[in-house]
């Protein structure tokens, strides 16, 4: 279509990008407003143990409580705040809030709560994170060791001695690294023995049909066996059917989280129901 309309087509593309840019920077402008009134608050999603079927648990989701449009969900606000740079703000606010989160449920539970944070790349590049990290443990009082970060396959691309040197320090300090979205991403697999990574998170679009789809059975039993080999801890996400959740114990898979169980929601909510299962 482009080489039919020639020359022209820059022309036809102008308006089109300018609105684009625009509608860019209204959000830009929208999620730094959204910082300074402090709508961006952490939810969170059980974890749950696949034998024993307790949570064990949570991983810190980011929902933005808009006044006029509601509740914003990430994919409609991560990637712009990751190319302005907002989410290094945004990362701190959640950081703060898992840790503060696990202190709590810690406080109920005997084995050892663990709260999964998602990091994005600008943010260990670029955010001062190492720091940012010691000092929400300190402030909270939350242990290294209830804390996991969630980094994407995209991190482990740029294998500079910075980041591999980061991410030792980071695990050193007894905070477990895992990597999300596993399977969907750039997975040159020499990474899983150069990085210090614990835990893979196998990605949803193979497991929520997993029933339905022989093909992406086999996908994440290879993907389970691979890991456990590894030595590494699997988590499957996405888990929507009861019969998946049997398939996952079966093959082994540690832990699982998905609708079937929880749905990301407020501290309280699931701190309610953290209790509730602990007191029976
Ligand atoms: P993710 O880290 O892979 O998180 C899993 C997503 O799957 C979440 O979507 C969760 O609500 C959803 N989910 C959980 N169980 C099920 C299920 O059984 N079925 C289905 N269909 N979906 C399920 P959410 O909360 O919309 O987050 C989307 C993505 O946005 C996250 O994917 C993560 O990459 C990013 N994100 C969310 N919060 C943060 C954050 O604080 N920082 C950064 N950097 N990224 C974040
Ligand atoms: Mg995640
Ligand atoms: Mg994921
Ligand atoms: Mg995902």
């Amino acid at each position: 279509e482009a080489k039919q309309a020639g020359g022209a087509c820059i022309c036809h593309y102008q308006p089109e990008m300018n609105q684009k840019m625009e509608k860019r920077f209204e959000l830009e402008t929208m999620i730094n407003d959204a910082l300074l009134c402090n709508q961006f608050k952490a939810h969170f999603q059980a974890k749950i143990d696949l034998v024993s079927r307790q949570i064990i648990g949570a991983e810190a989701l980011c929902r933005w409580h808009h006044p006029e449009k509601g509740t914003i969900n990430p994919i409609d606000f991560i990637p712009t705040a990751e190319e302005t740079g907002h989410i290094i703000k945004i990362g701190d606010l959640m950081l703060k809030q898992a840790c503060q989160f696990a202190v709590e449920c810690n406080s109920w539970t005997q084995e050892p709560f663990v709260v999964a944070v998602n990091v994005s790349p600008k943010q260990l590049f670029y955010g001062r994170f190492l720091s940012s990290l010691g000092q929400c443990l300190e402030e909270t009082g939350c242990k290294a060791s209830w804390i996991e970060l969630e980094i994407t396959e995209s991190v482990l691309i740029n294998d500079s001695d910075e980041i591999i040197t980061l991410l030792e320090t980071i695990a050193a300090l007894g905070v477990m690294i895992t990597i999300d979205d596993f399977g969907t991403g750039y997975s040159a697999m020499s990474y899983l023995h150069r990085f210090p990574i614990k835990c893979l998170k196998i990605d949803q679009s193979f497991v929520r049909d997993m029933r339905a789809d022989p093909q992406k059975q086999i996908l994440v039993t290879a993907m389970l066996a691979m890991a456990h080999g590894l030595g590494l801890k699997t988590v499957a996400e996405g888990v929507e059917y009861e019969d998946v959740a049997d398939t996952l114990t079966e093959l082994k898979c540690d832990i699982g989280q998905g609708y079937l169980w929880h749905r990301p929601s407020p501290a309280e909510q699931l701190l309610g129901k953290i209790r509730t299962e602990k007191a029976a």
